[in-house]
């Protein structure tokens, strides 16, 4: 998802023209963070880790 269709709540403008702080504020967050940014790199890790405990139990539950 991109921020240029972003429509600002306090000034109605798009958030890429940066009109008010709030556009402004939103326009550095969105450029600085990717989908992922807000989640912690071990969290994804130890996310993985569980979904492949997961997949191997249903596998020998299964087999
Ligand atoms: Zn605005």
């Amino acid at each position: 998802m991109t921020y240029d269709r972003l429509v600002c709540a306090n000034c109605a403008a798009p958030v890429s023209e940066g009109r008010c702080p709030v556009c402004r504020a939103n326009r550095e967050r969105l450029q600085q963070e990717g989908p992922f940014a807000g989640l912690n790199p071990m969290a994804l890790i130890a996310a993985l880790a569980v979904l492949v405990a997961a997949v191997a139990l249903l596998a020998h539950q299964t087999a």
